[in-house]
Parts: C-alpha cells; sequence; structure tokens
C-alpha cells in the first residue's frame, strides 16, 4: 500500500509548520496515515472519495481540512479550547476527523445522513482511539430543529454540501449565539457574497470574513467564508427536509 509518511513525511512537515504554523506530532502522523490507508481501504466497498494519491489525500483533505479553522494561521481564535464543532455532511469523516486529531480536547460531531458512512467512520473512530468524537446519524434539516444540537456549537463546518446560502441555513441554527459556521469552498465571486450575505441575514448571522488562499502542492484556488451568529436564527430555520435546496434562500 501506498505509504503517506514516506517519503513525503520530511517535506510535509516543513508546509505544515511553513502554511499553518503548525506540527504534528508523531501520534498525530501516526493517526493521518492510519486514516488514509482505513479511507482507502474503505474506498473498495464504499464510494467514500476520488481523492486516493498519498500527495492529493495529504493536501485536499487533511490540510484543507486544517486550513478552514486556520484563518491567517492562527488556529486559536476561532477554535476555543475544549471548543465543540459539528462537520455537517462529513462523508468520509473530512474535515472534522482531521480537526479531531489535531485538537484532542475538543469535542467533534461527525453528522451525515447516510448510515454507511457513518457506520464506516465508526470502526476508524475504533481503530484510531479518538475518544473526542461522536457520530450523528440524519439530515441538517432535522437535526437543526432538535433541542439537544440546535445553539450548542462553537463552530459548524460545511464542506462540499451544497450552495452557500443552503450550507448556512444548515449551519447558523446548529451554533451558539456568538458562534461560528464555516463554509469551505473552491472558487468564489462577488455575487456570492451578495446572495449570501442576505441568507446569512435571514438566518442570525454576519459574513465576519472570507479568505482566499492557495493549497501548498497544487496552488489550487480555495475561499473558507465565516459567518458569525449574532442574534438567534428564527425557528422556521432550517426548513423541512429538501425545501433548502430547493428553494435556497
Ligand atoms: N464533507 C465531506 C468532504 O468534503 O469530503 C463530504 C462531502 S460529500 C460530497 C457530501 C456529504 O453530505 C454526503 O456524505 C451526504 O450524505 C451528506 N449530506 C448531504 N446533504 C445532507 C443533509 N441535508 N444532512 C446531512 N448530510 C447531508
Amino acid at each position: 500500500m501506498t505509504n503517506l509518511t514516506s517519503p513525503l513525511l520530511p517535506e510535509m512537515a516543513e508546509i505544515w509548520q511553513q502554511t499553518l504554523n503548525w506540527q504534528p506530532t508523531a501520534l498525530q502522523r501516526s493517526q493521518f496515515q492510519q486514516l488514509y490507508e482505513l479511507v482507502l481501504e474503505g474506498n473498495r466497498q464504499l464510494n467514500l472519495t476520488r481523492i486516493t494519491e498519498p500527495q492529493e489525500f495529504w493536501e485536499k483533505h487533511l490540510w484543507d481540512s486544517l486550513r478552514g479553522i486556520a484563518p491567517q494561521r492562527q488556529f486559536i481564535p476561532v477554535l476555543p479550547e475544549g471548543g465543540s464543532v459539528i462537520d455537517i455532511g462529513t462523508g468520509a469523516g473530512f474535515p472534522g476527523i482531521p480537526i479531531a486529531i489535531a485538537f484532542p480536547n475538543c469535542k467533534v460531531t461527525l453528522l451525515d445522513s447516510t448510515r454507511k458512512k457513518i457506520t464506516f467512520i465508526e470502526t476508524i473512530l475504533t481503530t484510531l482511539a479518538l475518544t473526542n468524537i461522536k457520530t450523528l446519524i440524519g439530515r441538517a434539516e432535522e437535526i437543526g430543529q432538535q433541542s439537544q444540537h440546535r445553539k450548542t456549537y462553537d463552530i459548524a463546518l460545511i464542506r462540499a454540501v451544497g450552495t452557500p446560502s443552503v450550507c448556512a441555513e444548515y449551519a447558523l441554527p446548529l451554533v451558539k449565539q456568538g458562534g461560528l459556521a464555516v463554509i469551505y469552498r473552491g472558487n468564489w465571486t462577488e455575487d456570492e457574497t451578495t446572495a449570501l450575505q442576505n441568507a446569512a441575514n435571514q438566518l442570525g448571522g454576519v459574513i465576519e470574513s472570507i479568505e482566499q488562499f492557495t493549497t501548498p502542492l497544487t496552488n489550487s484556488i480555495r475561499h473558507c467564508l465565516y459567518l458569525r451568529k449574532v442574534v438567534n436564527t428564527p425557528v422556521q430555520f432550517p426548513r423541512a427536509i429538501g425545501i433548502p435546496t430547493q428553494n435556497p434562500l
């Protein structure tokens, strides 16, 4: 099996430092390695990801996941010590699992509507002994209306799940007032900013910042959108299953 830690490890260690001002410990490196191997193995039965080459996996799944919570290369401001994070539509566990590995003190909930993906993730959690992750099967539209989840997370992360306004409608109800929704995107335009601002206003959020960056290996353009929840989300949001995508805000 292709080995992620060798021969890439020395150069990756430098890139982590240069780009995120952070270095994984030996344990974290080994957890990243195991995660890679388990995802490749899971891919044989489940359609988990098309990203399977080691460098691509490192850049698009590991690095990209962590970059979203490290604006301006600062981990701390967006992720309070011991804070709670929900990853909505986590798929094979991205961005949530790399974040849980990098921040063992934070509590990460991985939400997906597909049972078999969550079942697969549970095998990863056991193998990697990741005790700071919980899993949740369900639709964001329903989970966002449940009192045990609504307004309870410091940060909601959402990558590759829908349009920006759909992501905002899934994410903002779940974060506490003062909390943050982080939407991971590829390209971004000014028109999208206007549409997202309009959606965020209706959901009790504002666009705090939009960060553009390039990935370290392939120089691909990425954006992360940081929405701050300034007032409570009105009770009608998120709307019923399917409505956010059929009729986006
Ligand atoms: N976030 C992962 C990533 O970036 O690699 C996976 C993205 S995958 C393209 C989208 C995932 O979102 C799928 O696993 C799907 O089951 C889940 N999903 C889509 N709509 C959802 C919803 N309304 N609630 C919960 N999960 C949803």
